[in-house]
């Protein structure tokens, strides 16, 4: 059977098996990816026409209790120059970010413990009475059932928590023991149970990752159905145990979003920072290989550069009406539209 067939087979809804997977992900070349960007970018157009959603990402805290190899702000790094923005400072960005057009804000951080519930509960309630027509995402990784459901009730609608990898020993490679890979998945079935619309992903070429691993990354994201899907590029942070690794690549990258669209067909999928820090015109690739979502930074003038989760991190804001243009023209250039919408998942997420 052909390759293009199989790609056929997933546009077509069917399950595809481990083995299947493999050969697309060992034997893709360009044709092949053309092949199935087409198709990809079509099913992209059958749920969503043209429309790119933009959430406003607030990286608002550094400081992390965790110590991930790969990760620029773990514990152990101690360059890394932390930082913290107060519920003042947030509640700003959000202001602007409402005045732009955004109707997502991502509140995304370390796993920072001056962030109690409490706190993080007051400042979710707050956004949400000040901005009803807007959604709030977490995205401050691993926590109990009882904190995730305080969240919930205090008005998050969505819950941003990468899996990493669903293999259990290559996750054994990239975090240090005190960290579990169980653990991590029972946060992610939670989130889901209490009703969050819930993100997973994985990072792409990160040490060691073959291709049957990617191929079980796509059956897992098939079995969980998450609302969303981020991946990008893993990128090697100098002053990390996996500092001298080389980074993984744009083009799997690519490859891997054309095939999550097809398997996933409604999921929101970011073309994420990390794609477009390795590539120029990475975003734009992402979106044209499958990808929906856009995140621009509202926080970056306040951060400066601190939040470096690995080299080169490269600033794609849209703090003021002229970088959102920018965007927006980026956007069009490649006949999309930025729109003004909270961007709800469209898949039955009960
Ligand atoms: N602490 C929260 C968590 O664990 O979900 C949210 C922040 S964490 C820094 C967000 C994501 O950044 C991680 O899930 C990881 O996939 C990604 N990341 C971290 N280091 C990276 C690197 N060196 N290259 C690419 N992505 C990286």
């Amino acid at each position: 059977e052909h390759l293009y067939d199989k790609i056929d087979r997933l546009e077509a809804g069917e399950s595809l098996d481990r083995e299947t997977y493999t050969e697309l992900i060992e034997k893709r070349n360009e044709d092949l990816a053309g092949y199935l960007f087409e198709k990809a970018v079509q099913m992209r157009e059958k749920f969503y026409g043209n429309r790119i959603y933009i959430r406003g990402l607030i990286e608002f805290t550094d400081y992390c209790r965790n110590d991930c190899y790969y990760c620029g702000i773990r514990k152990g790094n101690r360059r890394a120059e932390r930082y913290r923005l107060g519920r003042e400072e947030i509640l700003e960005c959000c202001k602007k970010g409402y005045s732009l057009g955004f109707r997502t804000f991502v509140l995304q951080g370390g796993e920072d413990p001056w962030y109690t519930d409490d706190r993080i509960t007051e400042l979710v309630g707050t956004i949400k009475k000040k901005y009803s027509d807007c959604a709030v995402t977490l995205s401050i990784g691993e926590k109990e059932r009882e904190s995730y459901e305080r969240y919930f009730e205090a008005g998050a609608d969505r819950y941003l928590l990468r899996h990493e990898t669903v293999c259990e020993e290559h996750y054994k490679t990239l975090h240090p023991p005190s960290m579990s890979y169980a653990h991590r998945q029972e946060c992610l079935k939670n989130l889901k149970d209490i009703g969050f619309q819930t993100g997973c992903g994985f990072m792409v070429g990160t040490p060691g990752q073959t291709a049957e691993n990617l191929a079980d990354e796509l059956l897992f994201l098939k079995e969980f159905q998450p609302a969303m899907v981020g991946i990008g590029p893993f990128i090697p942070h100098r002053d990390t145990p996996l500092g001298n690794q080389a980074p993984g690549s744009a083009e799997l990258t690519l490859y891997l979003l054309g095939l999550i669209r097809l398997l996933l067909p409604k999921v929101l999928l970011p073309a994420t920072t990390a794609l477009g820090t390795i590539s120029h015109d990475g975003r734009e690739r992402g979106i044209l290989a499958g990808a929906n979502v856009v995140m621009p930074n509202l926080s970056a003038s306040l951060v400066q550069g601190k939040y470096e989760l690995y080299d080169h991190k490269i600033y794609t804001g849209a703090e003021n009406a002229a970088e959102l243009e920018l965007l927006r023209s980026c956007m069009k250039k490649i006949g999309c539209e930025v729109t003004v919408d909270r961007g709800d998942t469209k898949m039955d997420t009960r």
